[in-house]
């Protein structure tokens, strides 16, 4: 089934009771039983949730998966997965990812006993020397946030089969419309589904797509167990999120090739990090294991500062400054003071994260406003 089929039909079913073709919003905490532990599958809400097991059932479906699970947020869903370790394992783990992943890491599950190893992943034999026989999981985001970086999620997934360790990749940024991590061999896809995947910034959840039962029966057991699960509502707004991601995503990408161009060629602008360029250090991974390369892009200016920066960013007037990504409005955003302030100066500024970096999450409105928009901000 190609892809806009199976996003507007993923995990719905007609309602049994009503035949209501939208799964509803099962509001409830409780169900009655007839007699004790006679029930129709459902006793509490945090173990069994309708709307919650609709919406699991698409996210199996979007990324080739035969499991899928909800969280109440992305940092929830990547927390399930480090519950999987124990005291004394090893995570060889991306250098440049998401801020919220690195405090999780370093000041929640470091102190618990995991050790975490940070490499260059876009360079997979960087992966294969930090192996050591302690190592279980190793810890993929690709496209990076925010550099862009891509690491081959195929080359690590070998490796990590070759440990016998696990390979979770945090596929937020591209999208499943765009990349699979399990059909290149990934054990575990993890998505902040607050992003592209709910779509309209009105939504915080994360998820997990995995092909292993045994695996799933323990993440399952994580779940209900330490109760980040998402509410039947927010469920619910994934679940129509999900039925245009096809929609959305062709014009993300759309908006994304005309205004990477525009940055480029622009004469007060830097760098512009974003795959898609034929000279991007990784492009043709990229283009192994991804069907576009959407909206996401950061970019310098040419005078580097955060003076220069923080002009740019107060002046856009269709661009928002805002954390987040992946809604359908274009978002403009500084990762040194707002999503990755998380991560020591020093480590940012090596990892290549300079101050005045500003960061797009291209919308879907039209690409000549924003164009439009960045020209009077930039001057
Ligand atoms: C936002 C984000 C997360 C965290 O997800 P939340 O839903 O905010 O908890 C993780 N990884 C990436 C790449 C993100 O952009």
């Amino acid at each position: 089934m190609k892809l806009a089929t199976k996003y507007i039909h993923a995990g719905a079913h007609p309602d049994p009771s009503t035949g209501a073709i939208m799964t509803p919003i099962y509001q409830t905490s409780t169900y009655v039983q007839s007699a004790p532990g006679v029930h129709q599958g459902y006793e509490y809400a945090r173990s069994q949730n309708p709307t919650r097991f609709a919406l699991e059932e698409a996210f199996a479906v979007i990324e080739n998966g035969k499991f899928g699970l909800a969280f109440a947020s992305g940092v929830a869903a990547t927390d399930a997965v480090m519950r999987l370790l124990v005291p004394g394992d090893e995570v060889v783990a991306a250098h440049d990812m998401y801020g919220g992943s690195f405090r999780l890491f370093s000041k929640v599950h470091e102190k618990m006993g995991i050790k975490f190893i940070y490499v260059d992943t876009s360079d997979a034999n960087n992966v294969a020397k930090a192996m050591t026989p302690a190592t279980k999981l190793i810890w993929l985001e690709t496209p990076t946030n925010p550099l862009m970086n891509i690491s081959d999620i195929e080359a690590i997934s070998t490796i990590g089969k070759k440990h016998n360790c696990m390979v979770c990749v945090d596929n937020t940024f591209a999208s499943p419309y765009l990349q699979n991590p399990l059909d290149q061999g990934a054990t575990i896809v993890m998505h902040s589904a607050t992003k592209y995947l709910g779509g309209h910034s009105d939504v915080i959840q994360g998820c997990l797509m995995l092909n292993d039962q045994t695996l799933r029966d323990q993440l399952y057991f994580i779940q209900k167990s330490t109760g980040a699960v998402p509410g039947p509502q927010d469920c619910f707004l994934v679940l129509r999120g999900i039925k245009t991601l096809h929609v959305r995503m062709q014009r993300h990408c759309e908006n994304g090739i005309q205004v990477a161009a525009y940055l480029r060629q622009h004469p007060k602008v830097g760098k512009v990090y974003w795959c898609g360029f034929e000279d991007h250090p990784n492009h043709a991974i990229a283009k192994k294991q991804m069907r576009g390369f959407g909206g996401m892009m950061s970019f310098t200016l040419k005078t580097d500062t955060i003076e220069a920066a923080t002009k740019v960013l107060s002046s856009t007037k269709v661009f928002s400054l805002a954390e987040s990504l992946g809604g359908v409005e274009s978002l403009i955003n500084h990762p040194a003071s707002m999503t990755h302030a998380s991560i020591p100066r020093d480590q940012r500024i090596a990892n290549g994260l300079s101050d005045g970096l500003i960061r797009l999450s291209v919308g879907i409105e039209d690409a000549d406003d924003l164009i439009a928009d960045l020209a009077q901000a930039i001057g």
